[in-house]
């Protein structure tokens, strides 16, 4: 069972994962951390620069008001703000650049992922909704990794603020002028009140963390919210009303009305969420202001009074209360940050959790034997399979011999088992019992890039990209321009691709390209023909592969198939008996189960069998005979 929605309990078990996360961000990119702690320290100094500096001007200006030392003051401020600006805008400018490359590597990382894992779990619900959880919390709010990052930029920003702070303050409580002093002077001076300014600072701080963590920790609720809202918004926004490809059910079956309602509530939704973000920020930004306010207060009332009796100079005025307010506002990002990097914790689990999904498959080492001969067998031994987390067998005690060059049409109604057996036939599972063998060893045992090279597929639900014909053909960047042109011919393409001005080079469909061409599904199912073709392997699949076609060119498929399959073992499946009355071995499957073998005369003269009963109301509706005669004539 995978987990969409991990918790931690506890902060010893928090502390481990954000350990776990700074060492996958070192491990990203080896100088993020020391970059974004550098930038920290420059912005974080920064303020206290300006406020130590103007509290020097001050005391100059009230004091002696020397022009050169005011002069050289300023010049001092003038060029260490320049040079922090300078170097921090640099810093700033480098860390952008990580942080992007910090998103887009974990964007590698996680595709790459998928790319490597067990078929199984690809198709697994659980670990798709895994994946796309992830993709959906980083664009939300950068959540997981580069969370992660902005987290550790605040935490070391305010832990710098608060070391300086409290470095510029201690004076303000350590200085008196004299334990002799009598009346309003000795009240002023007295320990007493130095104490409650503590007490009002602490609090002070106290209460903006708590105001703080709780706007964040809502804040964040709330972006949890908007991920399903995110997925909603692509899919309207994204597939079906962008999509021109939606445009024409929209008109015919009249779903504007359908779709706009669906779209504005979602937007009306989004608002909403919007507007409570916008509310929680104001109403605790309100809150905050009023504590910094009533501190300021207090801290300039302290200090001003000491300057009035001149513990301290004017411009102490200026540094204690910017200090002090750098040292609430540092404490309580201390404490938000780290609140937001426990908050971030679930998303950053997820990730781990998705990243650490292990393969069990494919340890097999054995290379394929390469037989001069050719000679190659499969064999299917008491094969019975169920899918993970699923109970109901699809196949059931499934037994099966191929040899080379022979040719085998699977036939059934759909869901019967004959696309799961390829599955397992390609390796994408394992059987549950039983074994499948290639000449006679066990097919597991297999180094599985060299058994899979043995084999090429046209999955019904086969994918093909935006790249050029050729490459779509050939599964790579340079490919053989003849080769490839033999192959789409041989699946009856030549005619279309010699018309078109780029030939085997015209990018398929428009995404990237306005001169890509757009194809029928029936086109398409004869360029996946070609691109198995071309692969040249030893077995050959068709799965449903002339589904699309129409009954002219499916019959130019049928009349050329020992051409085009050529030496190769061929499995072809089909629920349309029709397609497959070419071929002498023909297996009938039914729930999970092969019940008749033969040729289709032997196969149909049985009257009683399931071949019989499936062809006869097939034939009602889909005429074999009139198909072929089109195709003849
Ligand atoms: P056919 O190719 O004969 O139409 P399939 O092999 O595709 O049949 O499917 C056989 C059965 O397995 C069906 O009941 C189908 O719902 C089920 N099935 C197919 N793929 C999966 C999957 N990934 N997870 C769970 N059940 C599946």
């Amino acid at each position: 069972m995978f987990n969409i929605t991990p918790k931690l309990e506890s902060l010893k078990d928090d502390m481990k994962m954000l350990i776990k996360g700074f060492k996958l961000l070192n491990n990203m990119l080896r100088w993020v951390l020391p970059i974004t702690a550098m930038t920290a320290l420059f912005s974080s100094v920064y303020p206290f620069i300006n406020i130590y500096m103007s509290s020097l001007i001050i005391d100059e200006l009230t004091t002696n008001r020397k022009l050169n030392t005011l002069i050289f003051y300023v010049a001092v401020t003038i060029t260490l703000n320049f040079t922090i600006l300078l170097i921090g805008n640099g810093l700033s400018h480098l860390k952008d650049i990580q942080s992007n490359l910090i998103y887009n590597k974990q964007e590698m990382m996680i595709n790459n992922k998928v790319l490597i894992m067990d078929f199984e779990h690809v198709e697994n619900p659980q670990i798709e909704l895994m994946r796309r959880k992830i993709s959906e919390c980083r664009n939300m709010c950068g959540g997981g990794v580069c969370q992660l990052l902005y987290g550790f930029d605040r935490l070391i920003k305010s832990i710098i603020t608060i070391l300086v702070s409290v470095f510029f303050v201690f004076n303000l409580f350590t200085m008196a002028k004299n334990s002799l002093d009598k009346g309003s002077v000795a009240i002023i001076n007295s320990p007493l009140l130095s104490i409650i300014l503590i007490a009002t600072i602490l609090a002070s701080t106290f209460l903006t963390m708590v105001t703080n963590t709780r706007s964040s920790k809502k804040q964040f609720n709330i972006m949890d919210k908007f991920i399903p809202m995110n997925r909603m918004f692509n899919y309207y926004f994204g597939e079906y009303i962008d999509g021109y490809k939606a445009g024409k059910d929209i008109r015919i079956y009249n779903q504007k009305e359908l779709v706009e309602n669906e779209a504005m509530s979602f937007l009306h939704n989004g608002n909403k969420l919007f507007k409570d973000i916008g509310n929680i920020k104001g109403g605790y930004s309100s809150i905050n202001a009023a504590i910094s306010s009533f501190l300021s207060g207090v801290v300039y009332i302290f200090v001003g009074l000491k300057a009035l009796i001149g513990i301290f100079s004017v411009g102490s005025l200026v540094k204690y209360t910017g200090s002090i307010y750098q040292f609430t506002n540092g404490f309580s990002q201390l404490m938000t940050s780290f609140t937001d990097l426990r908050t971030n914790n679930k998303y950053l689990k997820l990730y781990f959790d998705f990243m650490d999904i292990k393969n069990v498959k494919y340890h097999g080492t054995l290379p394929v034997e390469k037989r001069e001969d050719n000679e190659y067998e499969i064999e299917f031994r008491n094969v019975s399979f169920k899918y993970p987390a699923s109970e109901k067998y699809v196949l059931k005690n499934l037994s099966l011999k191929l040899h080379i060059g022979e040719r085998l049409a699977i036939v059934g109604m759909n869901g019967s088992g004959k696309t799961t057996m390829i599955k397992l036939l390609c390796r994408l599972y394992d059987p549950t019992h039983g074994e499948i063998l290639l000449n006679g060893i066990d097919i597991k045992k297999y180094d599985y890039k060299e058994y899979i090279s043995i084999f090429s597929v046209v999955f019904q639900d086969f994918k093909l990209f935006s790249f050029s014909l050729g490459q779509n053909v050939a599964t790579s960047v340079e490919f053989d321009k003849e080769k490839v042109f033999q192959c789409l011919s041989k699946a009856g393409l030549g005619k279309r691709i010699s018309e078109l001005p780029k030939g085997v080079d015209t990018p398929l469909y428009k995404d990237f390209d306005e001169d890509g061409v757009e194809i029928s599904g029936g086109e398409a199912q004869k360029i996946a023909i070609a691109r198995a073709l071309y692969k040249d392997a030893h077995f050959i699949i068709l799965d449903e592969p002339t589904s699309a076609l129409d009954p002219i060119a499916e019959f130019e498929i049928y009349s050329k198939f020992n051409d085009i399959v050529g030496h190769k073992t061929a499995i072809y499946i089909s629920h349309r008996l029709s397609s497959c009355r070419f071929c002498d071995n023909i297996a009938v499957f039914h729930q999970g189960e092969i019940i008749q073998r033969g040729s289709h005369d032997v196969l149909i003269s049985n009257e009683n069998g399931k071949y019989h009963q499936l062809w006869t109301a097939q034939a009602q509706y889909y005429s074999n005979e009139t198909s072929l005669q089109h195709g003849e004539n």
